[in-house]
């Protein structure tokens, strides 16, 4: 019996979402007086693999298979399930991310387990196996309790920290069965922005809104980002109109979001929009008009223009960076 965490690459690199769900997992094995086996598959370098013992895995499973160089849902589902099994794993744990959201659902059918997605925080195991998630759109909580003997929990970016345990590394080949028909569905190719800060894993966010007039603004928006080391955001009209990417559209019907500092320029704060973004830890708010309903949610605001606060924010913050470089 243990608990099993898959541990999610990004081109051969784990994430730091991959840090946050290997030390929950081991936690919740501690919790269960139960040991935590890692399991990683696809292109990561075995001498990356022991930092998972650096976050609380006792062992690592490792799958080196050309087949799974590249993230393919059904067959990635049947092999956490077949580690799952192999282990007795009574909990298995993902990051609610992109491949996670997708893995699942699949691999709670696979096997036969009740399945918490999007849980904010660790179990609760006094009397049961409850877990609290995030529901409407990070609006409210539910507490779902899990009676299945198997359980499988996706946990949200950016809602559980990373914990230093220092175990030692016992890695083990994995060489799972791998079904032709896992692979009807193929990715042909990723192209990832990649000098850019992931939006769904950023501690830091800016994000703006119809309120910069038009796409030949951005240059303000990117600057900030770029010095705050942030990921850049957008409402959806600004990825309607085409002034961004819709990889940029947070909200009900784009990316949720739960960074530590969300800065929103010129942004109303529509019902839509919060939905997707009120689980952030601190929201500041740059709108020049005082009744903007975004406010209401702020934990602080700069009643203003965008076009004269932005040019002041980004000069003070080059100074800053100066004077305690
Ligand atoms: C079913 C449905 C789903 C939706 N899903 C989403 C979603 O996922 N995400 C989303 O964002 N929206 C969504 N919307 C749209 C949402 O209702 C709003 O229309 C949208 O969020 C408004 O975008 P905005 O704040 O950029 O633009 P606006 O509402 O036009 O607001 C612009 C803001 O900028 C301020 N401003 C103007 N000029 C300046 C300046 N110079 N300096 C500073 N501030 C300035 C204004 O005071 C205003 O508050 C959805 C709507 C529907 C019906």
């Amino acid at each position: 019996m243990s608990v099993l965490v898959y541990c999610e690459n990004a081109g051969g690199k784990f994430k730091k979402s991959t840090y946050e769900v290997v030390s929950y997992a081991a936690e919740i094995a501690n919790m269960l007086g139960t040991s935590l086996t890692a399991l990683s598959i696809g292109d990561v370098a075995e001498a990356d693999l022991p930092v998972l013992s650096k976050f609380g895995a006792s062992k690592i499973l490792h799958v080196a298979n050309d087949k799974l160089k590249q993230f393919v849902n059904m067959a990635y589902a049947s092999v956490i399930a077949e580690a799952a099994k192999a282990e007795g794993a009574m909990v298995v744990v993902l990051s609610n991310t992109f491949s996670g959201k997708g893995l699942a659902p699949r691999l709670a059918v696979k096997l036969d387990a009740g399945l918490v997605d999007g849980a904010i925080a660790l179990p609760d195991t006094s009397a049961g196996f409850k877990v609290r998630k995030s529901a409407y759109s990070g609006k409210a909580f539910a507490d779902v309790e899990v009676t299945s003997s198997v359980k499988v929990i996706t946990l949200i970016p950016n809602s559980y920290k990373v914990v230093e345990k220092s175990l030692a590394a016992n890695i083990v080949a994995f060489a799972p069965q791998i079904n032709d028909n896992s692979f009807a569905e193929m990715v042909k190719e990723i192209v990832r922005a990649a000098d850019k800060v992931s939006l769904p894993e950023a501690e830091l966010v800016v994000s703006a809104g119809r309120g910069m007039k038009g796409p030949e603004n951005w240059g303000m928006i990117e600057e900030l980002a770029d010095l705050l080391g942030a990921a850049t955001a957008c409402s959806k009209p600004v990825s309607d109109s085409h002034w961004r990417p819709h990889s940029e559209h947070v909200g009900q019907t784009g990316i949720s979001i739960s960074p530590n500092l969300y800065i929103a320029i010129g942004i109303s704060g529509a019902i839509q929009h919060l939905a997707g973004v009120s689980s952030s830890k601190n929201i500041v708010v740059i709108n020049k008009d005082p009744k903007s309903p975004f406010f209401k949610s702020a934990d602080y605001g700069i009643v203003g223009d965008a076009f004269e606060v932005l040019p002041k924010l980004i000069a003070a913050i080059k100074n800053f960076k100066s004077v305690n470089a």
